[in-house]
C-alpha cells in the first residue's frame, strides 16, 4: 500500500505547498482523492501516470477540496482518454462539472460518471476481488465524508522450495494458492500447508479530512493500517478548531488511539504555522506512531 500525498495544506495554495489531493494505490488500484488545486502539477512531478486514475473520491465542497477537479476532467479529454472515470462525490458537483464543461462546450469524449452521495450513514461505493471503499460520515461545516478503503486476503504464498520437492505440474499451482493440497501422479497427496504460507495481512487505509473531533467515526475505522487525519490546528488555537469544525493535532491522536490504528498520519495544517514539528510532538503525546504528511511525500507501508 502507498501513499502519495501531493498536497495537504488548508484553505489557499501557497508557492510551495498545495491544498488536499492524494493517490492512494492499494489491491493493484489506483485512487484520487480529493482534488485541490494543483493536483495535475502535482500529478506529473510525481510521476503518477493519468491513466490509471480511474476512480475520484472528493470529501466536500470546501475548494481546497474540489477545485482541481474540471482542469482534471478537461486535461483527460484533451488526453484523448477513452476509458471510464469514476468521481464519488457530495451531491451538488455533477451541476458545477456540467455547467462548466457545457459553458466551454468541451464535453468528455470518454464516459464520465458521477456518483453523488447525500447519506448520513457509510456506504460501500466500491466492492470487488481486490478492495471495497466505503465512506466515512464526518462532521464539519458542510456534508462531508471521509473513505475506509479495504485490500481483501489475497492468495497463500507458494513456498517454491517446497513445492520444486515435488513433480507438480505449474497448471495446478493456482488452485494451491487457493488452499487446494497437490495430488501427485502416483496418488499421493501433499497437503497445502507444506507447499503455501500465509498471504500477507490485508491493509487498510481510512482518509478522514475534514472534520472537527468525532468519536463516532471510531467503531468504523478500528484498527486501519494507516489513518490519515486532519490536524488542521496546534492546541494554541483549540477554540479554532471547534468552531470551524476541524481537529487538532491532539484530538486526531485521540482517534488514533481509540480505533487502535497502525499508523496516524496528520495533514490539513492551517497555514499560519511555520513548523510542522509541533504537530508531531503535540499528537505524540496522546500516540506513539505518528508521521507527518507534506506534498510530494511518499509513504510505503508494508
Ligand atoms: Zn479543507
Ligand atoms: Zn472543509
Amino acid at each position: 500500500m502507498k501513499l502519495t500525498v501531493l498536497g495537504c495544506y488548508a484553505a489557499t495554495p501557497r508557492t510551495f505547498t498545495n491544498p488536499t489531493s492524494q493517490v492512494l494505490e492499494i489491491g493493484g488500484q489506483l485512487f484520487l482523492i480529493d482534488c485541490g488545486e494543483g493536483t495535475q502539477v502535482e500529478l506529473r512531478r510525481n510521476k503518477v501516470k493519468f491513466s490509471r486514475i480511474k476512480h475520484v473520491f472528493i470529501s466536500h465542497l470546501h475548494g481546497d477540496h474540489f477545485y482541481g477537479l474540471v482542469g482534471l476532467v478537461s486535461t483527460f479529454r484533451l488526453l484523448n482518454r477513452e476509458s471510464e472515470l469514476h468521481i464519488y462525490v457530495p451531491k451538488g458537483i455533477k451541476e458545477i462539472i456540467t455547467l462548466q464543461l457545457k459553458l466551454a462546450n468541451s464535453w468528455t469524449n470518454f464516459p464520465l460518471f458521477f456518483h453523488e452521495l447525500g447519506s448520513r450513514s457509510p456506504q460501500i461505493l466500491l466492492d470487488d476481488k481486490k478492495v471495497s471503499v466505503e465512506t466515512i460520515p464526518l462532521d464539519h461545516r458542510i456534508y462531508t465524508n471521509g473513505f475506509l478503503f479495504k485490500e481483501k486476503a489475497g492468495d497463500r504464498k507458494l513456498l517454491m522450495d517446497k513445492v520444486l520437492n515435488y513433480d507438480i505440474d505449474v497448471v495446478y499451482y493456482r488452485g494451491i494458492k487457493k488452499g487446494k493440497d497437490a495430488v501427485l501422479d502416483d496418488g499421493r497427496v501433499v497437503p497445502n500447508k507444506e507447499l503455501t504460507g500465509d498471504p500477507d495481512p490485508p491493509k487498510s487505509y481510512a482518509f478522514c479530512s475534514d472534520t472537527k473531533y468525532y468519536p463516532e467515526i471510531i467503531r468504523q475505522i478500528k484498527g486501519v493500517t494507516v489513518l490519515y487525519h486532519e490536524a488542521t490546528f496546534l492546541e494554541e488555537h483549540a477554540s479554532l478548531a471547534g468552531s470551524t469544525k476541524h481537529s487538532t493535532a491532539r484530538e486526531a491522536a485521540l482517534i488514533a488511539k481509540e480505533a487502535g490504528v497502525g499508523t496516524l498520519v496528520l495533514g490539513h495544517y492551517s497555514t499560519r504555522y511555520e513548523n510542522l514539528s509541533l504537530f508531531q510532538a503535540q499528537a505524540e503525546e496522546v500516540f506513539g506512531r505518528v508521521l507527518l504528511a507534506d506534498d510530494g511525500k511518499i509513504f510505503s507501508f508494508r
